[in-house]
């Protein structure tokens, strides 16, 4: 048993629960934040419960928003005509990081995953295909990461999404910048070698 008070126990036993954090390292941070100004610990709380309260999901894109419709989906500057399928949130972050794609986006929530139960109706496909009905959309931008569980859901949508009027593209995937092609894995040289394009 820890020689702390009750409230510091609690927020040690709170800290725990978060990932990658195991009781030592809750405690240091609990400690660490024990002598912050009161008003920076403060503002730490505010920010936890505002979030919890105010951010939820776009009824369009399934984006984390505070509003009905996310920034993306509200700005009358961007493509609606192209949309990149992702797998969270995360991922969204990270190309819109890139500055380059102008469209909309689709978040999935997941990929698909038969041995972790997850199949097409844990995902948000439904509200893919009733967006692909509803809205003037031309191309499908499918951004998924290439690992199995990304392939296996790449190649599920290409599949499916056959049956709708658009065209479907995929990232080109291929060395990697700042990579040696000497380390390279077959897998990787064959993908760039294949999406090879002239100069
Ligand atoms: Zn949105």
């Amino acid at each position: 048993m820890m020689a702390f008070p009750e409230p510091l126990l609690r927020l040690i036993q709170n800290l725990a629960r978060l990932p990658g954090l195991g009781e030592k390292s809750a405690t240091r941070l609990a400690l660490y934040l024990l002598r912050r100004p009161e008003e920076e610990v403060c503002e730490l709380a505010e920010s936890l419960r505002e979030m919890r309260k105010r951010v939820r999901l776009c009824e369009r894109c399934f984006n984390f928003s505070a509003e009905r419709l996310c920034e993306i989906c509200r700005d009358p500057e961007r493509d609606p005509q192209i949309i990149c399928i992702v797998e969270d949130p995360a991922a969204l972050s990270s190309i819109e990081t890139s500055g380059v794609f102008r469209g909309l986006y689709h978040v999935l929530h997941g990929l698909l995953s038969p041995r972790d139960g997850i199949g097409p109706r844990e995902l948000r496909l439904h509200d893919l295909f009733e967006r692909l009905k509803r809205e003037d959309i031309k191309e499908v931008l499918l951004a998924l990461s290439p690992t199995v569980a990304g392939e296996a859901t790449a190649s599920y949508l290409a599949e499916v999404l056959r049956d709708f009027p658009v065209r479907i593209t995929r990232l080109a995937c291929g060395v990697p910048m700042g990579m040696d092609i000497r380390y390279a894995d077959k897998l990787t040289l064959k993908r760039a070698l294949e999406g090879r394009r002239p100069l």
